[in-house]
């Protein structure tokens, strides 16, 4: 090590959300240093998110709901979503060890429980903690289908619980935690084997500032999150204190850093080259995801992938009576199977242009209206009010309702015609392949369709996830170089690589993610033991 590292650590993490606590904990638990960076003040997207975990095969908590699950099924349902994103034998890991995860979770403080939620929602409400959060019902033919949302038990969205609960453990291992602190280079040797990471840090601002910052960043996520215009603005003077106050603060790596520092949904230019098509969505992040971890790696020679796959979010339910409902485009053609999970839906929705609409009939939105106050936790209900007001025109006919959404009306009619035939008698298959449980008929008028197209709407937006990043190998989590060999000494994790969820996603499957990638790479990092001789700084 060159003797001009400012501080330095065998582990050095960039970023501390869900990904960099589990590499923390793991590398910390394989006797290495530890230290943590990142920018604000540790969360990130995690602390806000949901708090679903996906897992199975036979968890407590799905035992205890009387559910049969194994790690098979686990894996036939989830190769249908997961496909090439990551190898096969990847996959049969995660299934495997799909309870031995849940249970490490447990085991620093993360609470679940096994309490099932009756309905098909995007969220369950404060009453359950297990429930369908993929498309399982739907692929019956590909697996025995079992809920394998674990939402950590916490009120309201309990992201931040599971945060909090990770955060404590890694401080209680010792591990240092450097808040306020950049990632900006990465120091590698002249073989590239990386030794350390140039920063820029406010620990030595004045004490004003620090505060300022703090509360600047910890004010504006959740505003960014909804009104990400505000949000921008409220955070720029955050950007103004890095820039005047930050020093430069050299970190040294003896083993191995590991890059979690999140996607890139904050950072409009990526989203702009890498997605164009969900421009009119919502970024699901923080100001933290700005592509900086991925950039850190490419600057390193990193190879990508899956860059362009994003998760465009269109619930139907809560209220779960619209699932009976039928999705078509502007043309009136069927869109997909509507008891999908929100993603499959945004998926579909986007690759038809982005334009859709629900048409559901009158004894159906009734159902809709009656379910809304039981189903729904309080961002769900502006949700289900624009659905079931705002969003909607109604009309006595078919033909009326078409034409006031502007929908082709004879091939909407077709459409809901052979929806309806399948609805009523079991024996016949839906078009889209609905399962028979979730088919309603629609033919109570007057006819109501809902506006479901992806745009910026504040009632009913649609949330954006990134889901590529560095390619890393499946085994240690180790960055490559675009021919397929390791970057000496850096790792990847969470949504700064590509992983489990970066072809398509399903609630929970990112956080899993995060923990069984950020424990592998924080393990392998710490298990490298090779020293390098001095470092050169890598020029940007
Ligand atoms: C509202 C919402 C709900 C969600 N619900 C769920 C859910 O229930 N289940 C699920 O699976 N997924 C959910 N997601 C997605 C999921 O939360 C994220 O994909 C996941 O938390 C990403 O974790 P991470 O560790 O990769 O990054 P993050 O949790 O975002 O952490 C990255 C950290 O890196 C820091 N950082 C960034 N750049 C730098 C740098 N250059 N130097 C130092 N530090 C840096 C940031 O400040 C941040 O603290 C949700 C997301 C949102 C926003």
């Amino acid at each position: 090590m060159p003797p001009d590292w400012d501080v330095e650590a065998d582990v050095v993490v960039v970023g501390f959300g869900a990904a960099g606590a589990c590499a923390a904990l793991e590398a910390a638990a394989a006797g290495g240093t530890v230290l943590v960076l990142d920018r604000f003040g540790g969360g990130g997207a995690t602390a806000l998110s949901g708090g679903v975990v996906y897992a199975g095969g036979g968890t407590p908590q799905q035992r205890a709901a009387g559910v049969t699950d194994t790690p098979e099924a686990m894996f036939g349902y989830l190769r249908t979503e997961v496909g090439d994103a990551v190898p096969a034998a990847t996959l049969r890991e995660f299934c495997d060890g799909s309870v031995a995860m849940l249970a490490w979770l447990e085991g620093h403080g993360v609470p679940f429980e096994g309490s099932l939620c009756p309905d098909k929602t995007s969220y369950p409400t404060n009453r359950h903690y297990l429930y369908y959060s993929g498309s399982e019902l739907s692929a019956v033919g590909a697996a025995p289908p079992a809920p394998r949302g674990h939402r950590t038990r916490g009120r309201g969205t309990s992201g931040g619980l599971l945060y909090a609960r990770l955060a404590a453990a890694v401080r209680g291992t010792g591990a240092r935690v450097l808040t306020q602190t950049a990632a900006r280079q990465l120091v590698a040797e002249p073989g590239g084997r990386v030794t350390g990471v140039e920063c820029r840090s406010l620990r030595d601002a004045p004490g004003w500032v620090r505060l300022t910052h703090r509360i600047l960043h910890q004010w504006s996520v959740k505003p960014y999150l909804y009104v990400p215009k505000a949000g921008r603005v409220l955070h720029r003077p955050a950007g103004w204190l890095e820039r005047r106050y930050a020093r430069p603060l050299r970190v040294g790596a003896a083993r191995g850093v590991v890059l979690a520092a999140g996607g890139f949904a904050a950072n409009r230019p990526m989203m702009r080259s890498h997605a164009p098509t969900a421009r009119g969505g919502l970024p699901l992040a923080t100001p933290g995801d700005d592509g900086s971890g991925i950039r850190l790696g490419t600057e390193a020679g990193g190879a990508t992938a899956c860059l362009d796959r994003v998760s465009v979010w269109r619930f139907l339910s809560p209220p779960p009576a619209l699932l009976g409902g039928v999705l078509t485009d502007r043309a009136g053609r069927r869109i997909c199977d509507e008891s999908r999970y929100g993603a499959a839906l945004g998926d579909a929705i986007i690759a038809r242009g982005g334009q859709a609409w629900l048409l559901v009939d009158h004894a159906t939105r009734a159902g809709a209206r009656h379910q809304v106050r039981g189903s729904t936790l309080w961002f769900q209900r502006l949700q289900a009010w624009y659905l079931l007001s705002l969003g909607a025109v109604r009309a006595p006919t078919v033909a009326g309702v078409a034409a006031r959404a502007g929908v082709d009306p004879d091939s909407l009619a077709a459409t809901l015609a052979a929806y309806n035939s399948a609805a009523r008698d079991p024996a016949v298959p839906d078009p889209a392949g609905k399962p028979a449980a979730a088919r309603r008929p629609q033919d109570q008028p007057p006819y109501y369709l809902i506006d479901c197209s992806v745009r910026p709407r504040l009632f009913y937006p649609a949330p954006v996830l990134t889901l590529g990043g560095l390619v890393v190998a499946p085994e240690s989590g180790q960055v490559l170089w675009p021919d397929g060999s390791p970057v000496g000494g850096l790792y990847a994790a969470g949504r700064t690589a590509a992983g489990l969820c970066s072809r398509s996603y399903v609630s929970g499957l990112s956080l899993a993610d995060c923990v069984f990638s950020g424990r592998r790479a924080g393990r392998h990092a710490a298990e490298n033991t090779q020293q390098g001789p001095s470092a050169t700084l890598l020029t940007t």
